[in-house]
């Protein structure tokens, strides 16, 4: 590991002035992610600005019942908080499918939204990756590729957005809260990820030095009764291969409220725009559900190891809306 120099921030405004004053600094939250990478030697900051001491750990109900959860808030307390669970527990159920209790215990919000991929290649610095050394390739096109993007990747990058989180707060009306060295703004949460297109070593909209304070999660009633469903090769500490998350909400049989997003298939946490069109107003039946799942994965494409993603993404969506419809499982 490179030294770097380490400093704990009390408050946002310090937080942000040490990092903006360093072009090669970062912020360090639970450390399970970037620790990593900076053993290998991936991530070389000459300074971590620690923000577990901030005072942006709070998670609230906010006016109307939706939901503030703070950065530095654990995953373990989101997934144990009463009101999301009762609330959104499509987040909790995203959180508590991921890594392990320990790890859960130290990693935060804010840092589970900026966590890198899991690509193999782009940890093994002997391989070509855009996305580590830009403009030197993607071993990752003709190598194994089984985890990778089935849709909106490029020839410059197939690695996937790793967040169960993440794919819960898609399919949610979220907004990120975020500071600067020019103040204090909100970005819509399908803005904050990006595709890769040819720069995939950039990942997201926001700056180096805009440190996230909040996520903040539009009041909707229907979410009570929201599912996330992982698929991944084994039960427990793995990432997935196709995750759904869905809320579904239905009046004399035709769907009224749907909200769906899609993990492990891309880049970002990929809301499916598509399957909600064809669900919204239509009736509540398998039928309908295949084909919402059939328009969304439309567009994708399967490489040597990950084309079954294709099909397995369009019966996870299918059993989902399936289960919260109560219609019966899919097929
Ligand atoms: C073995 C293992 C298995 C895992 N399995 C899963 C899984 O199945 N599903 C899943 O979703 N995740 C999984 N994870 C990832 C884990 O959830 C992330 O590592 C964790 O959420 C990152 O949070 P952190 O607080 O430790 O972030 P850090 O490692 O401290 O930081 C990660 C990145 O976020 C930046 N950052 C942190 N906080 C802020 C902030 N407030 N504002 C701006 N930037 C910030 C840091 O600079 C860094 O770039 C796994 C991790 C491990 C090690």
């Amino acid at each position: 590991m490179k030294p770097f120099a380490y400093e704990s921030a009390r408050d946002t405004e310090t937080a942000v002035r040490l990092i903006a004053a360093r072009s090669a600094a970062k912020f360090l939250a639970g450390g399970t992610n970037l620790v990593d990478l900076m053993r290998e030697e991936i991530e070389q900051p000459d300074l971590v600005v620690d923000v577990r001491g901030l005072p942006t750990a709070a998670i609230a109900a906010s006016p109307g019942g939706g939901l503030t959860i703070g950065a530095a808030a654990t995953n373990t307390a989101v997934a144990n908080d009463r009101f999301v669970r009762e609330r959104y527990p499509l987040i909790a159920q995203a959180i508590l499918s991921g890594a392990s209790g320990q790890i859960r215990n130290m990693a935060t919000v804010g840092g589970n939204l900026l966590q890198r991929t899991r690509c193999a290649y782009f940890y093994d610095r002997a391989s070509s990756c855009n996305k580590r050394v830009p403009r030197s390739g993607c071993d990752a096109l003709d190598g194994f590729n089984r985890y990778h993007a089935i849709l909106g990747a490029s020839e410059h990058c197939i690695a996937v957005h790793p967040s169960d989180l993440c794919v819960a707060l898609a399919a949610l009306d979220t907004t990120v809260r975020a500071v600067g060295p020019n103040g204090e703004r909100t970005v819509p949460f399908e803005d904050v990820h990006r595709l890769p297109g040819d720069m995939p070593h950039v990942e997201t909209t926001l700056g180096a030095d805009e440190l996230i304070t909040a996520v903040e999660i539009a009041p909707l009633e229907c979410a009570r009764r929201s599912v996330y469903r992982k698929i991944r090769d084994r039960s427990s500490y793995a990432f997935a291969l196709v995750s759904v998350a869905a809320v579904l909400e239905t009046s004399d049989g035709v769907v009224t409220t749907v909200r769906l997003a899609l993990g492990g298939v891309a880049h970002k946490p990929w809301r499916a725009v598509r399957a909600e069109q064809v669900l919204l107003g239509a009736p509540a039946t398998n039928d309908t559900f295949d084909r919402a799942a059939q328009a969304e994965l439309a567009g994708a494409t399967g490489r040597r190891h990950n084309a079954f993603k294709i099909e397995l993404a369009k019966r996870a969506i299918v059993d989902v809306l399936a289960e919260l419809a109560g219609s019966g499982g899919a097929r």
